[in-house]
């Protein structure tokens, strides 16, 4: 297996993983989709709320925040000692109390302060509730480590996509250069170089075909290697895009050690 980089920033990774098979890439999709931990607010107590908003409309808004995720210092709570009951190591308090003066305010998630200056909320833009003049809202929230199997809430992950390596070959004997798949092509991969009709950038190809469909004399064609997959993940913000793929790596990796000795005992 052999693993290229192609882009990576801040928020997103996208990677080529060559000489694996379609089950690979998708269990690695699934495991950064539904098993790799994050941290959300999964508990609220409202203390104070005279907003217009409903207690529970602003306890999920509250859980959908996405928090930067701490994976050394947090446990899962069913594996802390406390047994999930919510203690130092498997939860964090996060409070929010904000007074609207005589203008009305936007509680923003910036707001919200937490008790462990590495759990925080991703972004600081994500509006909660508005406030009209002299209302207020007091809130204790308490944040834990959870999958995504559980719930959406908890993925690290806003896009984790894969596709086949796309292969795009002209063939210069039937083509007559009249430039149509030029036009067609949405993501600009054919050039008409002088008169013969050359590709670029071909991993940007979606494989939407419609080239072959608009090339009347049948010159293109386009197939995808059946060992080669593109991957394309972006964080939340919860993770740094590298650490998403490894450690999700790391937890398959586990997965099938677990499998293996289970039908190694059989
Ligand atoms: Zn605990």
């Amino acid at each position: 297996m052999e693993i290229t980089i192609i882009h990576k920033s801040e928020q997103d990774v996208h990677f080529l993983v060559e000489g694996v098979d379609v089950s690979f890439a998708n269990a690695l999709r699934r495991t950064m989709l539904t098993r790799l931990p994050a941290m959300a607010i999964d508990e609220v107590l409202i203390l104070e709320n005279t907003s217009v908003m409903y207690d529970e409309m602003l306890a999920q808004r509250l859980g959908l925040i996405p928090l930067t995720t701490d994976l050394e210092s947090y446990n899962l709570p069913q594996d802390c000692d406390c047994e999930g009951k919510g203690c130092s190591l498997c939860q964090c308090t996060l409070t929010l109390e904000v007074e609207a003066g005589d203008e009305e305010v936007v509680v923003y998630s910036r707001d919200l302060s937490s008790e462990d200056p590495k759990v925080n909320p991703a972004t600081g833009e994500i509006p909660l509730v508005k406030l009209a003049p002299h209302q207020h809202v007091i809130i204790e929230a308490y944040a834990r480590l959870g999958t995504g199997s559980e719930n959406a809430k908890f993925q690290p992950v806003a896009t984790v996509a894969y596709k086949y390596v796309p292969v795009v070959s002209v063939d210069k004997k039937k083509c007559d250069q009249c430039g149509a798949c030029v036009e067609v092509c949405p993501k600009q991969i054919l050039k008409l170089d002088g008169k013969t009709i050359s590709t670029q950038n071909t991993l940007d190809c979606s494989l939407c075909e419609a080239c072959m469909k608009e090339c009347e004399p049948g010159a293109i064609s386009i197939e995808s290697k059946p060992d080669s997959f593109l991957f394309k993940v972006e964080s939340t913000g919860a993770l740094p895009p590298e650490a998403i793929v490894e450690t999700a790596a790391e937890i398959l990796k586990d997965r099938i050690g677990v499998a293996l000795d289970f039908a190694n005992s059989l």
